[in-house]
């Protein structure tokens, strides 16, 4: 079994990787290679709900420059993360006093690991490619709904994809995200005067998903525009909606589908939703066929309008994530999450890439104009800006990794997960710095699984 001389090997590679090495002192042979950090920021904390924190981002997207702590250089970029990550795996169980939150980040993380070979150089990246000097643990203090606190540790310094549809673990934290803010504009409207409606076209094995998908995007531009939609907005009430395009895979292929939550001056009757019902059927099936064709233009089953019931307009827009090994797949139909996990273990490799091949770029929610506004959520923020939003919140610092230590373990399964639990489950600060530097050797030791 390979073991280097870790403090000789952590002052090399430091050194190596420092274009500062000479001038901030760590190229010493004594150079640790986890410090407490030097400048505590300890500072007043408030933060999103505990949905908001399902999952702990690592680092940050590569247009970011983020400062080194140490004061050093900026956007150190390293060549992509190309390893498998078999030949590096890192055996560090979960501890045992983990908390659901705990076990949804794990799942999410390894599950963005197993995809790593399928996905481009920015996902490939997340949450491993290193974007400052150091990487630094940090901890913040969330306020949970039913009451109380816990800690939530995350990374800074490292590249984060933003992408929705691919990664799992940015996935986790945009929809959880998008969930809060949907739960709010309808709690603020009002439920009872909030519909849903789902649309579908006709689909057929062999439809290619990026197609299809913009074309049912192109089918819902032309649903609403023109005369006649106006009209029947005026005739419901609809004053506002907001749109999901969601995919899922069965025996027939690729489904994607829309579901558009619509916020009315008052609750639909009845015979006003049969009469909506009616209506929105004639038109999506002309909308379909001027932008799919005829083949594509569905039954009576396309158009579906209820009212929205929280639980029911959350798991349509897919905010309801949870490990697929533990949920019952609806139907025969697959949701991406569940071709991810399949994908992951050796299973579904070519699906899994055309789904992301089709997906990719996809909107995933759309506000009518004026709404979000109107609600009080001020502008939408991009995929990108949400995954690293918390780096700019008010942070306690736990430990800085040094570039040449992270850079030797950020290959290794399993170790992002244990540094945040370190992190969160140890309440002195000194000794979650110890803890953390405790793993981080261990983890510089194991390059062979046990
Ligand atoms: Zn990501």
């Amino acid at each position: 079994m390979f073991r280097p001389d870790f403090g000789a090997e952590a002052c090399e590679l430091t050194t190596r990787g420092t274009p500062l090495g000479a001038t901030t002192g760590r190229s010493q042979a004594s150079a640790p290679l986890v410090e407490a950090p030097a400048r505590p920021r300890f500072l007043s904390l408030e933060q999103a709900g505990e949905l908001a924190a399902l999952v702990c981002p690592q680092g940050c997207t590569p247009t970011k420059s983020a400062l080194s702590p140490a004061g050093g250089p900026v956007a150190l970029l390293s060549p992509t993360d190309t390893a498998s990550w078999e030949d590096h795996e890192f055996s560090n169980p979960p501890r045992p006093m983990s908390s659901e939150r705990r076990k949804r980040r794990r799942f999410a993380y390894e599950l963005r690991d197993g995809l790593r070979p399928f996905g481009t150089p920015r996902v490939a990246g997340c949450g491993r490619k290193r974007i400052a000097f150091e990487v630094e643990v940090v901890r913040t203090k969330v306020k949970r709904q039913a009451g109380g606190t816990y800690q939530h540790a995350y990374f800074v310094g490292i590249s984060r994809c933003g992408s929705v549809w691919e990664c799992p673990v940015c996935a986790l934290q945009i929809r959880a995200e998008r969930a809060e803010e949907l739960k709010y504009a309808v709690e603020q409207w009002g439920a009872d005067a909030v519909a849903m409606l789902s649309l579908t076209v006709r689909h057929g094995l062999g439809d290619d998903l990026r197609a299809v998908r913009q074309g049912i995007s192109h089918s819902f531009g032309r649903l609403i525009n023109g005369a006649p939609w106006k009209r029947f907005c005026r005739k419901l009430g609809i004053q506002h909606h907001v749109r999901a395009i969601e995919v899922t895979h069965g025996a027939n292929g690729w489904h994607p589908h829309l579901h558009i939550l619509f916020f009315l001056e008052t609750k639909l009757t009845d015979e006003e939703q049969a009469e909506a019902s009616a209506w929105l059927q004639k038109r999506w099936a002309a909308c379909v066929q001027r932008a799919l064709g005829g083949a594509f233009v569905p039954n009576e089953h396309g158009v579906d309008i209820r009212s929205a019931k929280r639980a029911d307009y959350l798991a349509k827009f897919s905010f309801e994530l949870t490990d697929p090994g533990t949920k019952k797949a609806r139907g025969k139909n697959r949701t991406p999450l569940q071709i991810a996990a399949s994908a992951a273990s050796g299973n579904d490799e070519a699906l899994w890439r055309s789904y992301c091949e089709g997906m990719r770029g996809a909107k995933m929610l759309t506000w009518s104009r004026g709404l979000r506004e109107f609600v009080g959520l001020g502008a939408e923020r991009e995929n990108e800006e949400l995954v690293i939003a918390e780096e700019a919140e008010p942070a306690e610092p736990v430990a800085i990794i040094t570039s040449a230590a992270w850079d030797a373990i950020r290959h290794r399964r399993g170790v992002a997960c244990t540094l945040l639990e370190v992190a969160e489950l140890t309440p002195k600060q000194s000794q979650a710095a110890e803890e953390i530097e405790a793993v981080v050797r261990g983890a510089l030791r194991s390059r062979v699984p046990p």
